[in-house]
């Protein structure tokens, strides 16, 4: 009887729990997860909690359910430290051994750039609070319009979301007749529109270009944001952009149970694992979703991340589970699917329009990737999003 740990209940650490009973069956091993959050939390829809189309009850369910209906264990406590000598996490709730261990505990938000953050004096869209504090900003604005800016920090990974508040904010302002009076500047560390981590795709930056431009959207590529002030973003190169309202897009770090934990991740906080999910020095733990790390492939004036969106996270959450049931029955060849060669498929909420992103893999070399509108139906993350939650709520992981 092995005892499975998986640390993290949201789209990695759900998928490889329950694809890990499904391999397994309903044999002894034990699967436990242990989760800060209550709830599954369906992050893409983070983007319109702001603008009121959405609620924080209308994008998240109950786990516990979930994970009884699969004979999981489902622990409700923060992971803190994990011994990798005696094999032993440590939680708010206790001590977990494992035979297995999986850490999909997803980014933490990295605030160092000076008055950035909910702390600070720029709005955010990656947490519930975060994006229902924004309502009340967002609602400044509309009273006493301003100059908007909207981008990312230096090292951000999660340009792609970035882009879709962006282009929900202009569309919004658009509705409200405000837009003469919001000026928008969009600041971002790529080196050119569409980069988003992944070093573009065909037709990604005349696409963009021609999109702001005809929305009237002004933009600073390779841009470093160095600090923001009560109404100002401050640029490396010493421009002074004012703000009357700005959403930065921070870097993302691993999580404080990893930094925690000698020899388990990089100084960063991410899990060095090689295609199989499998950490690079202890063959018994795996990593999946933004947990993982992926170092970025490109060069650039200032740094960039690399995007660790949901699909990848789904396919390394089944790569690991999958990995270590064959650990457990005793087989040694793992399955590999290396984050880069996983395929590219997202598709960006633009407001009023809708972009697909499909690449044969996510990262270079790549034979295919292209950037258009949707030629089909303009709700299809909404779609998605229903789909996804009814997939979760059902317990298919399975499912793509
Ligand atoms: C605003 C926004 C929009 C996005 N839009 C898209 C999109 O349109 N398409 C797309 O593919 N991707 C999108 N992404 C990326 C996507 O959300 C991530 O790829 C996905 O959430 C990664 O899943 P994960 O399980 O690795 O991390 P998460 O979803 O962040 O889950 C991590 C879980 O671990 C828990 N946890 C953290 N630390 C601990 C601990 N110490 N102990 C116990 N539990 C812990 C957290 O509470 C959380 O529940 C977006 C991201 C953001 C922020």
């Amino acid at each position: 009887m092995a005892n499975i740990v998986v640390l993290g209940g949201n789209f990695a650490g759900l998928t490889t729990a329950l694809e890990a009973r499904r391999r397994l069956g309903n044999t002894y091993d034990r699967i436990i997860v242990i989760s800060r959050s209550e709830d599954f939390l369906f992050v893409p829809s983070l983007i319109w909690v702001p603008f009121g189309l959405r609620d924080i009850s209308q994008i998240s369910l109950p786990l516990k359910p979930i994970f009884d209906n699969h004979d999981i264990e489902f622990i409700h406590a923060e992971a803190t430290k994990v011994n990798i000598d005696s094999q032993v996490v440590s939680s708010t709730a206790g001590e977990f051994p494992y035979d297995y261990l999986v850490v999909a505990t997803g980014p933490k938000l990295d605030w160092s750039v000076p008055g950035t953050g909910p702390h600070g004096y720029t709005s955010c869209v990656c947490t519930p609070p975060d994006a229902l504090a924004m309502r009340e900003d967002i609602n400044k604005l509309l009273d006493s319009p301003g100059p908007v800016v909207v981008g990312a920090a230096p090292r951000a990974g999660c340009m792609g979301a970035a882009y879709e508040f962006l282009l929900n904010l202009e569309h919004f302002l658009r509705k409200h007749d405000l837009r003469k009076k919001t000026p928008i500047t969009w600041v971002t560390p790529e080196p050119f529109l569409g980069h988003f981590g992944i070093g573009g795709m065909r037709t990604g930056e005349p696409m963009i270009r021609q999109m702001f431009e005809h929305l009237d959207i002004k933009w600073i590529t390779n841009s470093e944001i160095v600090s923001a002030g009560s109404n100002t973003i401050n640029l490396g190169d010493n421009t002074e952009l004012e703000a009357s309202f700005s959403m930065i897009m921070p870097a993302f770090i691993g999580q404080d149970v990893v930094t925690n934990s000698t020899g388990l991740g990089t100084a960063a906080g991410f899990i060095p694992v090689n295609g199989a999910y499998q950490h690079q020095r202890y063959s018994n733990i795996f990593a999946a979703g933004v947990a993982v790390d992926v170092p970025s492939p490109f060069q650039t004036k200032v740094p960039i991340g690399v995007p660790k969106t949901g699909f990848p996270a789904d396919v390394a959450g089944k790569t690991a589970a999958y990995n270590i049931a064959r650990l457990i029955e005793n087989r040694k060849q793992l399955r590999q699917r290396p984050f880069g060669r996983i395929p590219g498929l997202c598709v960006m909420d633009a407001g009023s329009k809708e972009v697909i992103m499909i690449s044969n893999h996510l990262l270079r070399p790549r034979e295919f990737s292209l950037l258009l509108p949707n030629p089909f139906y303009d709700g299809g993350k909404r779609l998605f999003e229903k789909y996804f939650l009814w997939k979760t709520a059902h317990g298919y992981s399975f499912l793509p």
